[in-house]
């Protein structure tokens, strides 16, 4: 199998899963992490059907984005201060804010563009060390402050769950879609309106997530591995 039929079949299983669980399939986004395949890679799953990818490297994401313009792009990695720039210019969606100082110059980098940055808040619902994402505790304030800024709008929360422990995973992906119902309720109507896409689910573990709400799988190895 190559990169089209394993999209294809990753978006027919998403798809099936979403009926079962009594969804609309048009309601998740399959977001296709392509940051292990060059952009020939990238332009077979475009081609299959994928619509969205997902990078989490600055440079790849200049360097594809630029490649692939046709295509939209996500921001999904580790975000450092002198890089904002390049992603602001190049990604529709950030998935992984957890600081209010990056999410204020993310939002001054905007309005060089002339353009409001759709960003996630990423939360560690699962508290372990290794993961980076606010916590729970602190994710409701941070909404709110990074709601407050004008060339921002928080349009929802990502998490990533822990590795093969299927019942944490699930914990973490109920976990964050109560997470979102409760932040919801406290904002501005305006705010809440918009505030409506959880970044939840992987390879390994999407079906979980789209059972939680999921709104945007991330997905990478099943649909760019040939040993997934
Ligand atoms: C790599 C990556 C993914 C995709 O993971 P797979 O297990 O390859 O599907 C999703 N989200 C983030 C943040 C990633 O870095």
């Amino acid at each position: 199998m190559g990169i089209a039929e394993r999209y294809a079949r990753e978006r027919m299983q998403v798809d099936e899963a979403c009926k079962r669980a009594g969804r609309n399939p048009e309601d998740v986004l399959l977001l296709a992490v392509s940051k292990t395949v060059d952009v020939e890679g990238a332009r077979e799953a475009f081609q299959a059907g994928a619509h969205a990818f997902g990078e989490n490297r600055p440079d790849e994401l200049v360097k594809k984005a630029t490649a692939l313009p046709e295509a939209e792009w996500h921001f999904i990695g580790n975000i450092q201060s002198r890089r904002i720039p390049d992603i602001v210019a190049h990604a529709s969606l950030i998935h992984s804010l957890d600081s209010l100082k990056h999410a204020n110059k993310i939002s001054s980098e905007a309005a060089k563009l002339g353009k409001v940055q759709d960003v996630l808040i990423e939360v560690n619902v699962s508290g372990e060390e290794s993961k980076s994402g606010a916590s729970p505790d602190e994710a409701p304030n941070l909404v709110q402050e990074v709601a407050s800024l004008p060339n921002v709008r928080v349009r929802g929360l990502m998490t990533m769950a822990p590795r093969g422990d299927e019942a944490a995973a699930r914990a973490a992906f109920v976990g964050l879609a109560g997470l979102m119902d409760q932040i919801r309720g406290t904002l501005d109507p305006k705010v809440a309106g918009a505030f409506d896409q959880m970044s939840a689910g992987m390879s390994e573990d999407w079906l979980l997530a789209v059972e939680a709400g999921s709104t945007i799988v991330r997905i990478g190895r099943a649909i760019f591995s040939e040993d997934f």
